[in-house]
């Protein structure tokens, strides 16, 4: 018997329904229950449409114009529309009310004391705050647990130094991995439950291992697979697509390590990387598996509940809806195998490996560090600039070709910051010309009436 309390956090699952229909049923399900349920906030990236491009606009403009700049800044000036428009491209277009409400989350964050550092950024707020529902407080405290987090399980320092060498290895007992992306261009990350071996993955790994390369791996998601796929669609990436095969899954594969590994992992997805979800397609769900959905899902909130589609053994159209089949390895129906890297789930493949994506992101994020020095004052621009200045230093740059374009890059980024700086006093300046010519318009209209001329 259910209480009608629990009756009420239950979704139906959907097989085979179209997404307008699922959305829209969904809709009125969610209208219908009370209480609990969590309202279905829509996929992450649909709002958020880029801006129609204004260059046009302030290229005709009769000021700048006027200005002829010699020819290399010119060229300095075109490359820093090229950074600003994948800065546009990587950052997306801001929705005006959620601008609104993460503006007054990140006041409320400031207010209580909570200096953020680099996990103030916009996205990130507003992950937290979809989450909650737009609740202020209840953000705040998923938000602060967060920030614990991350301090204490030191994820900074496993994202950069943490090596898992038993990879390979525990691929074979765990068959899982991220290959390719969807028709809308986000990572696709497919796992194999069904295939674990469990006995064995513990003998080339331990759990607290595992745990941590799940992190560093949702890292890298969050800080090279996202903002790559973005570049690679032109458009605001931030959620994955996920396939998970439970073919062979039934009760018997969830003993009690198997039980702790997967309710923790579970436990640091929900909590500390909310609304990264696109969508979960499981598929081969036989009689075992549904036996044991049922039991599952209760845990599930509404919100990732909405996200799954429980498919049985005819999946393979639904995925090819969303995924083109040179990205579907050839055991999910698609026709990759990734035989140069020892199968599909071995390959990594997608944008993120992309060397021409991967030198744009670099670009960008050295242009981002030394707008962050310009605004912690020029004292420490001067100082990186002495830095690469330095004799011991301009060695190194010399050695090593990398160092060189690193030095190279920075320099570049430098002289942006001081072009863009000139752009916006000659932007004020502009628009102190606009305001003047519009008093002295005012005035010649009135003097006009005033002489009845
Ligand atoms: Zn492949």
């Amino acid at each position: 018997m259910k209480t009608p309390k629990e009756r009420s956090t239950e979704i139906v699952i959907y097989r085979g329904v179209k997404e307008e229909e699922q959305s829209s049923s969904l809709k009125n399900k969610s209208q219908l229950n009370t209480g609990r349920t969590k309202s279905i906030h829509p996929p992450i990236e649909t709002h958020w449409q880029l801006p129609p491009q204004e260059e046009s606009k302030s290229s005709n403009s009769g000021f700048k114009s006027m200005m002829s700049y010699p020819f290399k800044f010119r060229d300095s000036l075109k490359k820093i529309r090229r950074t600003k428009s994948l800065q546009l491209v990587l950052e997306g277009a801001h929705d005006p009310k959620d601008e609104q409400l993460v503006e007054s989350f990140r006041k409320l964050l400031f207010v209580d004391g909570h200096l953020l550092g680099k996990h103030n950024d916009y996205h990130t707020l507003l992950r937290f705050l979809r989450m909650r529902d737009f609740d202020l407080s209840k953000s705040k405290e998923m938000f602060l647990n967060y920030l614990k987090w991350r301090e204490d399980f030191e994820v900074d320092t496993i994202s950069k130094e943490f090596k898992f060498e038993e990879y390979s290895e525990v691929k074979k007992y765990y068959p899982h991995g991220y290959h390719g992306i969807d028709r809308y261009g986000r990572p696709v990350y497919i796992e194999r439950i069904g295939m674990v071996d469990l006995n064995s993955l513990l003998q080339v790994t331990r759990i607290d291992r595992f745990v941590k390369y799940h992190v560093s791996e949702q890292e890298k998601t969050l800080n090279l697979r996202y903002p790559s796929c973005s570049i690679a669609a032109k458009s605001h990436i931030a959620s994955t697509t996920s396939i998970l095969d439970v073919n062979g899954v039934g009760i018997s594969n969830f003993s009690k390590p198997a039980r702790y590994l997967f309710t923790e992992i579970q436990r640091i997805d929900s909590n500390y990387y909310p609304e990264t979800l696109n969508k979960l397609f499981i598929i081969n769900a036989g009689p075992g598996f549904r036996m044991l959905w049922k039991a599952i899902k209760t845990f599930l909130d509404a919100r990732t509940m909405a996200k799954i589609q429980v498919l049985g053994f005819n999946y393979i159209s639904q995925l090819l809806e969303v995924i083109d089949p040179s990205h579907l390895p050839t055991f999910l129906g698609g026709n990759c195998t990734c035989s140069d890297y020892g199968g599909c789930l071995l390959s990594d493949k997608g944008p993120w490996n992309n060397p021409d994506i991967i030198e744009k992101l670099q670009a960008v994020s050295a242009t981002e560090h030394a707008y962050e020095d310009a605004e912690n004052g020029g004292v420490a621009l001067e100082d990186a600039f002495m830095q690469n200045m330095r004799p011991e230093e301009s060695e190194r740059v010399v050695s090593s070709k990398y160092s060189d374009k690193f030095a190279v890059r920075k320099t570049r980024a430098l002289m942006e910051v001081a072009l863009e700086d000139t752009k916006i006093k000659i932007e004020a300046l502009e628009a102190a010309l606009g305001d003047t010519k519009m008093i002295l318009e005012r005035l010649a209209q009135q003097i006009q009436e005033v002489f009845e001329l």
